[in-house]
């Protein structure tokens, strides 16, 4: 008869499954700061399906998506998971593991009890059409990530997997080494070896951002096992070192550049060129690198919002840009003409499907691939190592947390076919990132549908275009000197004029098209440019019953500051007025008596 709870560190004998766990469990009631939201509970160890595996944890690796969970945005997983039909009120995260294999289901034939594993964290749906049919799983609608969007992850005494998310586990690692590289690896190795047409390969050149970080330390070794030359990006000379050893041809501060973010208006002639100068510098310093005056023919790419413009811009002709998070922001901005001409690719990418996982880990195996684990926390740390990283004061490289090990370093049974010594990850973080992770799901507030319902509750008062408009629509023609335009801007008090061409609204000069004529210009030069030299062609408009919020949406989607408006008259659609940011301003930001 088995026990039916055992203590932590205390394994029962091998096969043999107690009916409780002891499990770290989030639960909605204390959704927040991971200290407080993880507590440990003893829970039913969760029963197996015939194509599922039962893992004895032996420790867990640490990622951004449970600091997510423990708070309880941008997703609440458990109410996801309740809306699904499945009944749990709590939740157990964890999507790394090495662990012990205690039962299979029915159908189970890759691994047997006993069988010391890791774990990939893609789970899918067998019976989808698309992956029956023999599609990337990574493209079914059935795709999610284990313990994460499923339940029972790896910080618990058991966890349930399905069975091909089992790999055999290096054996010259110890249990928190083994758990603690597979998710950051096995994504790298899809954005490297993934995208057909633009794999890496034999002397390539591979810019990787953040060279000393989880992914770009993976990066950096499946880069250079394919033969590549691999440039590390980092933000301290001290992690040089590190970064080369993993195998980086040479390394650059991106410190030393100060180009970052989205990208200057194109019409802004001072602001881009300095925008050139800088990314052009920093591409000097990877010819430096390189020793030669080539481009990267693939950028692995996932700081995003400040990075892209210039992943962008260095890639080789024909070159890939493979994404996979945005963890500065979202809306990276590109300039397209580099894009088409030199015809470069952006690709997202997002963890890996079995066979890349699979080709991940046997470099594991053979000691290519180093886990870069640079700091391990006992079971009861574990909320801690969560809150490190929620204030993203955690260490650069992998973490893992002892579960059922019982001592760090343990779990070494042979060595690796071919062990390379890496220096160590160093342990300093000296920049703030932002946790914008995994990408996926976004962190979307829930809006109602409401009309109005895009500000705050007090400012839902059905307020519409006609409200605030300027009933006043100015016009010019397309060869209104910019002077004059300005002039009259100023003297009407209005923000853009709408320019005419044979009766018909052709374009619009808005105050910010005047500054930017200014910039890198003499004033007289500036005035005597004519509107048709600097309009934004075409008009965005809006009806004058559009709602207040669905019109800020519409400006702010498309970063303009005016909307003309509108109005349904016979067949036609008139201008009747403007609709401009300022007028905005004062409806929802200046307090009314
Ligand atoms: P990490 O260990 O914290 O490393 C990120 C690195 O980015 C840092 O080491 C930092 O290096 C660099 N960085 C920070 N701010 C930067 C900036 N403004 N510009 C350029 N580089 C900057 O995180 P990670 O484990 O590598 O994960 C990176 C991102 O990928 C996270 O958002 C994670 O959630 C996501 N991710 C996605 C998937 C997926 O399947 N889609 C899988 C794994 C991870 P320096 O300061 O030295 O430059």
């Amino acid at each position: 008869m088995s026990q039916q709870l055992y203590d932590l560190g205390s394994a029962p004998p091998l096969g043999e499954v107690p009916e409780k766990m002891h499990a770290w469990l989030i639960r909605q009631e204390r959704f927040g700061e991971p200290v407080d939201s993880f507590q440990l509970e003893v829970v039913d160890v969760p029963a197996i399906g015939e194509h599922d595996v039962l893992v004895y944890v032996m420790a867990a690796g640490v990622n951004y998506n449970n600091v997510w969970a423990a708070r309880g945005v941008p997703v609440d997983v458990i109410k996801a998971r309740n809306k699904l039909g499945e009944p749990e009120d709590f939740h157990i995260g964890g999507s790394d593991a090495s662990g012990i294999v205690y039962q299979i289901g029915d159908k189970v034939s890759n691994v047997k009890v006993g069988d010391e594993v890791v774990l990939h964290c893609g789970t899918w749906n067998q019976d989808c059409p698309w992956v029956a049919g023999g599609g990337d799983p990574m493209y079914s609608p059935s795709f999610k990530i284990w313990g994460y969007e499923t339940n029972f992850g790896s910080f618990a005494q058991f966890t349930r997997v399905q069975a091909h998310q089992c790999m055999p586990k290096p054996k010259h690692m110890s249990w928190e080494e083994a758990a603690s590289y597979v998710l950051v690896a096995a994504t790298a190795y899809r954005m490297l070896h993934g995208w057909a047409g633009n794999t890496v390969k034999e002397n390539d050149a591979v810019l990787i951002w953040g060279g000393a970080g989880g992914l770009g330390s993976m990066g950096i070794q499946i880069a250079k096992e394919a033969g590549a030359i691999p440039i590390a990006v980092v933000s301290d000379q001290a992690k040089y070192a590190f970064c080369e050893s993993l195998g980086a041809k040479g390394c650059i501060n991106r410190n030393d550049f100060d180009h970052w973010g989205m990208l200057p208006h194109w019409k802004d002639a001072v602001g881009y060129g300095q925008w050139l100068k800088g990314v052009r510098s920093f591409g000097a310093a990877i010819w430096e690198v390189l020793g030669e005056k080539r481009s990267p023919n693939i950028v692995f790419e996932h700081p995003g919002e400040t990075t892209m413009p210039t992943s962008m811009f260095v890639c080789d002709t024909g070159g890939l840009v493979a994404i996979c998070a945005g963890t500065t922001g979202y809306n990276a901005t590109v300039d397209l003409r580099y894009v088409w001409m030199r015809q470069k690719r952006i690709q997202g990418s997002h963890f890996a499907n079995d066979k890349q996982s699979y080709a991940m880990n046997k470099l594991a195996i053979e000691g290519k691939l180093d886990a870069c684990m640079s700091k391990a926390f006992t079971f009861e740390q574990l909320p801690d190592a969560h809150q490190l990283m929620h204030e993203n004061k955690h260490p650069a490289g992998n973490m893992g947390i002892l579960v059922g090990a019982t001592e760090f370093g343990s779990g070494i049974s042979g060595d690796a076919v071919e062990r390379v010594e890496h220096v160590r990850v160093p342990q300093q973080r000296d920049q703030g990132i932002l946790p914008f992770g995994l990408a996926l799901p976004l962190p979307l507030p829930e809006v109602s549908d409401q009309p109005g319902a895009g500000f705050s509750a007090d400012d839902d008062d059905g307020t519409t275009v006609r409200d605030l408009m300027a009933e006043d629509l100015i016009t010019c023609t397309a060869d209104e000197q910019l002077g004059d335009i300005a002039r009259l801007m100023l003297d009407r008090d209005i923000h853009a004029v709408v320019i005419m061409e044979n009766k018909e609204a052709v374009g619009v000069v808005s105050q910010t098209d005047l500054v930017l004529a200014r910039q890198g210009r003499p004033r007289l030069e500036a005035c005597a440019l004519t509107a048709s030299e600097v309009m934004s062609r075409g008009c965005v408009t809006c009806d004058v019953g559009t709602p207040l919020n669905a019109a800020v949406s519409e400006m702010t989607r498309l970063r303009i500051h005016q909307l003309v408006v509108t109005e349904k008259s016979g067949a036609h659609n008139s201008p009747v007025g403007f609709l401009s940011m300022t007028d905005i301003v004062r409806k929802v930001m200046i307090e009314t008596p």
